[in-house]
């Protein structure tokens, strides 16, 4: 099992949870998806993966997705829905407590990797700034897990559905 995987499992999220994004409620992704996996072979990023009895997931052990669409183009039988209502990930990146700041070492890497500005430092009197994710302002785009150093960004499961 991979990094990725082992970091949904670890975080109560089954193989199902890492769709592609802008994958339809799980029942009718796995309807309507045919295993024909174009969106796999679409992915500029490299980013998603025939897993799970043959059903695409995504992985960020190497890259994030930039939200191109191009997955979502080429899936014909519309498992992949592009719909501007819907968020594109029911995920949001989690900031771990390996993470360097809060163990005394300088390091902004995940927010210089975070085209959003969902990560921000916050100056501490007499240490060193931490960071602080806005959680409205992160997308699940999954750019600045790769990056860190010590891996302490994981995807974490939204409460609620995106609408
Ligand atoms: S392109 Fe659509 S139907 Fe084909 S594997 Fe991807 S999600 Fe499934
Ligand atoms: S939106 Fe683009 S980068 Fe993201 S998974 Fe689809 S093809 Fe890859
Ligand atoms: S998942 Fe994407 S939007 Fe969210 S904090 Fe990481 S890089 Fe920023």
């Amino acid at each position: 099992m991979d990094a990725s995987r082992r970091r949904f499992f670890s975080l109560g999220l089954s193989a199902p949870g890492n769709r592609p994004p802008w994958a339809a409620e799980e029942n009718l992704f796995i309807a309507r998806c045919n295993r024909c996996n174009l969106c796999v072979e679409a992915c500029p990023q490299q980013v998603l993966r025939v897993g799970s009895g043959g059903f695409p997931s995504i992985v960020f052990d190497d890259a994030g997705c930039t939200l191109c669409g191009d997955c979502v183009k080429a899936c014909q039988p519309r498992a992949l829905e592009c719909d501007e209502a819907r968020q594109p990930f029911p995920w949001r990146a989690r900031i771990g407590t390996d993470c360097l700041p809060q163990r005394g070492v300088e390091c902004r890497i995940c927010a210089e990797s975070c085209e959003t500005g969902a990560i921000r430092f916050r100056p501490r009197l007499g240490g060193i700034a931490q960071p602080e994710l806005d959680i409205d302002l992160c997308n699940g785009c999954g750019e600045c897990i790769a990056p860190c150093p010590v891996s302490c960004i994981t995807p974490s499961p939204l409460e609620k559905k995106p609408a």
